[in-house]
């Protein structure tokens, strides 16, 4: 299996190498060059394995010759080994034909551990072998780079600097990432928002002058996270009777990243069904499915903030599908968007799109409501996230079609939201609540790509 650029003017390269990268150099991401293909019997079959099990069968399929079979088997052991659900996702029947899918049972307790457990097991693989380092420069909006660097930390081969924008992750958040001390992790508070740590991270994945450092991404561009990450909708559409019957999906989104393996598992023929793009207020990708249009306008912030994004890069991969797989088609609209700020989807990339996708924008208060009516009717506390996708799982029930809404975190994540909703605070799990009296350590720049850049100059001689 070879991953080609959505802007089509890179040459093909193997699993191992885009782990281990960021963009293509051509400024696209990288994808499969074709869908592998799961036959109606395999997925049946991984509706009773084990998740390691089931994971193993899918995501050999992504890495081909690039890793062992048994080296890839012993890192996703290991990797799902440190979830608290013995079922690593388990599958909660809510009633009326709605499911939800926790994802939040790692170690840091957000759905971006199931990728990025196994993402840091890999890459020391991969780094042992070659016998090179990484640096791994990433942007967060909270949960990123809590996962990356609880997945990275303490490895001897990788570097980390995670930025995040300053004041604007939870209490929390915050503090899963600045109070660990690993000698090979950095984090900078960013003056700004995620928009523009994710732009000052792509800056530097362009800069050909610290290419030589091995920059890698950690966030959803890199395409080993989005096959982690089409494991669970497999193995969930399996439990459901897939493929036998529909399934719907419901996706607490911003970078577009989760829904987008959603779809992935949906082209290996793991399950027909509806994909439903569940954001906040900052409905980008909504807008744009209502209109054809895709224009950023400025950030707002929820009690979401995992999903607080304009600029969802997943959604070039899609662009890419949607156009046929046409890499200059791709490159034009995002010319489009760095002249103009804003591009259109032609019809065909809009009827393409319309055939799979739905959106739903849920509001603050909309997510808090359903938090309070979750609660009272079963006692169980939804994080803001999670409730997001629920509710839009609600209201795009089909009849007699399963819907599974994504629970993308724990609530204790996301206390003061939460309380405020139900007036009582979420149990705090002992992991989080001993985070409270901990040190905390990182450094505060300006929203700037030279002063990023300067400073992971100095990181990497070993000058900060
Ligand atoms: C990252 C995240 C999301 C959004 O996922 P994308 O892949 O960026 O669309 C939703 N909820 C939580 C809790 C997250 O951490």
């Amino acid at each position: 299996m070879r991953y080609i650029s959505t802007r089509g003017d890179a040459a093909p390269i193997a699993f191992d190498a885009v782990m281990t990268s960021a963009l293509a150099p051509d400024g696209g991401l990288y994808m499969p060059e074709t869908w592998p293909q799961l036959s109606a019997d395999e997925v049946k079959a991984l509706a009773t394995r084990t998740y390691p099990e089931a994971a193993l069968q899918v995501l050999k399929r992504f890495t081909g010759d690039a890793i062992p079979l048994s080296d890839l088997y012993t890192a996703i052991i290991a990797a799902y080994r440190r979830f608290e659900a013995p079922e690593v996702a388990p599958l909660v029947d809510m009633g009326d034909g709605v499911h939800l899918l926790e994802l939040f049972h790692g170690p840091t307790f957000a759905f971006k551990d199931v990728a990025l457990q196994l993402l840091g097991r890999l890459m020391d693989w991969g780094l042992k072998k070659s016998g090179k380092r990484a640096l791994i420069v990433g942007a967060t909006s909270g949960d990123t780079g809590t996962a990356a660097i609880e997945g990275l930390r303490g490895l001897a081969s990788v570097g980390v600097v995670i930025m995040h924008p300053r004041g604007r992750t939870s209490p929390v958040q915050r503090k899963q990432m600045t109070t660990v001390m690993d000698a090979n992790v950095r984090n900078l508070a960013i003056e700004g928002n995620f928009d523009d740590c994710q732009a000052i991270m792509k800056a530097l994945f362009a800069d050909a002058s610290l290419a030589h450092y091995g920059l890698a991404a950690v966030n959803s561009i890199n395409w080993a996270r989005i096959a982690a990450q089409t494991v669970y909708y497999v193995t969930s559409a399996a439990k459901l009777g897939a493929p036998d019957r529909q399934i719907d999906f419901a996706v607490p989104t911003g970078n577009f990243g989760d829904i987008f393996a959603g779809y992935a598992a949906h082209r290996m023929s793991a399950f027909d069904g509806r994909l439903i793009v569940a954001t906040n207020e900052n409905d980008i990708l909504a807008r744009t499915l209502a209109t054809g249009r895709y224009e950023p306008r400025g950030v707002v912030e929820t009690t979401s903030p995992s999903m607080d994004i304009q600029v969802s890069s997943n959604f070039e991969r899609l662009l890419f599908e949607a156009a046929g797989r046409d890499g200059a088609v791709v490159a034009g609209l995002m010319d489009d968007l760095k002249t103009k700020g804003h591009f259109d989807l032609t019809p065909v990339m809009r009827a393409f799109i319309a055939a799979r996708f739905d959106a739903e924008r849920v509001t603050k208060d909309e997510a808090a409501a359903e938090i309070a009516a979750v609660y009272k009717a079963s006692g169980m506390i939804l994080d803001p996230h999670s409730a997001i996708g629920l509710v839009a799982a609600s209201r795009r029930k089909r009849a007699g079609v399963p819907i599974v809404a994504l629970a993308t975190a724990h609530p204790a994540k996301f206390a003061e939201a939460v309380k405020s909703a139900i007036s009582v605070p979420p149990p705090m799990p002992a992991r989080l609540a001993a985070l409270e009296n901990l040190p905390e350590r990182y450094d505060t720049l300006p929203a700037e790509t030279a002063a990023v850049k300067a400073y992971i100059e100095a990181f990497v001689s070993g000058n900060t």
